[in-house]
């Protein structure tokens, strides 16, 4: 089986110039997409098509100085109109070129797969030959069509979608994961994914919030959300080759970013986490389960009671460590929390997934909670 995805690798700073231009005509056929289109339904209340727009932006690419080829003038074309179909509207808003007004869009470069060729660490488009960081090996990979996109500090990525073999994990374990404020994540085996990065680097982007450097403030928010995703990235694989089956508690992270816990609660990336695992786990034919996470702060995970030691409500959010009177265990909160979570995706597999097979269905029972 075989599923793509997208790569992103960094592009040498050295080409920005060139992309830049690329990127301005790029701006000018989506403008142009929107004018003619615009005017089409107005006039004749006629939906242009991405085909329909390429005939009016057909001989462009051969207009002295454009520097893009004419798939990308067609995929623009095509982009334009599948963009206008999703958001729904006559009119899409301008791509503005011009980087000082407040309404500038991040250069973007569409390509189709044809229009590239990967060599020697270098990707060649429209008669250039852009150097750039393969941390991919991507020529062990078919390439596909993909973009070169600029973002907020004025880097150069290229995306680009490859197609890749599934590989079964040969993972046996069960885990329950509860994904908490205090930790990102907690596993039912006492793993931790740790979610504060934002904490970490506060003081310093407050400094240069106050201080109006906004290149600075960009570049801090970029580390953040790049340190996060890469831990992410990191903890679920490891998680997806250990495991048979995943369990995750269906926190609502809409109710927690109303109140005052929004900052942690957001830096947590809660829904980025479920949704990197879920698609790992397809891919790896894992398990993945979300499951009502009721109760199971509170819930004794060893002796099942809800006893008046445990932590409830808001007040309860303060307590890490408690002891179950009833039967008396010491418990770790959240890895309390995962190992009911994980013991509600028993209960489910139990009730019925008729598509596990039987080898497998046996070995996740026999995968018992460490009590
Ligand atoms: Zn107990």
């Amino acid at each position: 089986m075989t599923y793509t995805k997208t790569l992103k690798l960094r592009i040498k700073d050295k080409h920005a110039k060139t992309l830049l231009a690329m990127a301005r005509e790029v701006n000018l056929v989506w403008n142009y997409c929107n004018e003619i289109s615009h005017r089409a339904i107005r006039e004749r209340r006629q939906w242009l098509s991405g085909f329909d727009l390429q005939k009016y932006t057909n001989g462009l690419s051969k207009c002295d100085g454009i520097l893009i080829g004419s798939p990308t003038v067609q995929q623009v074309c095509e982009d334009y109109a599948k963009a206008r179909k999703q958001f729904k509207r006559s009119r899409l808003n301008w791509r503005v070129s011009n980087p000082q007004s407040s309404k500038y869009s991040l250069s973007w470069v569409p390509f189709k797969a044809r229009a590239i060729q990967y060599r020697n660490g270098q990707i060649q488009f429209a008669g250039f030959k852009f150097g750039l960081w393969d941390s991919y090996g991507l020529s062990q990979y078919a390439l596909r069509a993909g973009s070169f996109s600029e973002d907020s500090r004025g880097r150069w990525y290229l995306n680009i979608c490859v197609q890749v073999d599934s590989q079964p994990s040969g993972g046996t374990a069960a885990v329950g994961i509860d994904l908490g404020l205090k930790t990102a994540a907690t596993t039912s085996d006492g793993q931790v994914l740790v979610g504060r990065q934002y904490r970490a680097l506060e003081q310093k982007l407050g400094i240069a919030q106050r201080a109006g450097k906004t290149a600075r403030v960009r570049a801090i928010h970029a580390k953040i959300k790049n340190q996060r995703k890469d831990a992410q990235h990191k903890f679920s694989t490891a998680l997806v080759e250990r495991c048979a089956a995943i369990f995750v508690g269906d926190v609502a992270s809409s109710n927690l970013v109303k109140t005052k816990m929004a900052k942690s609660t957001l830096d947590a990336g809660w829904s980025q986490f479920k949704t990197m695992l879920e698609q790992k786990c397809q891919r790896a034919g894992v398990v993945f389960e979300v499951v009502d996470e009721r109760y199971t702060t509170q819930t004794c995970s060893c002796c099942g009671s809800i006893s008046a030691s445990s932590p409830k409500g808001r007040a309860g959010l303060r307590i890490r460590e408690w002891t179950c009177v009833d039967c008396g265990t010491a418990h770790d909160r959240d890895i309390n929390a995962a190992r009911n979570i994980l013991a509600a995706g028993h209960r489910r597999l139990v009730v019925g997934i008729p598509a596990l097979g039987a080898g497998r269905m046996s070995s996740l029972r026999g995968a018992r909670l460490g009590c």
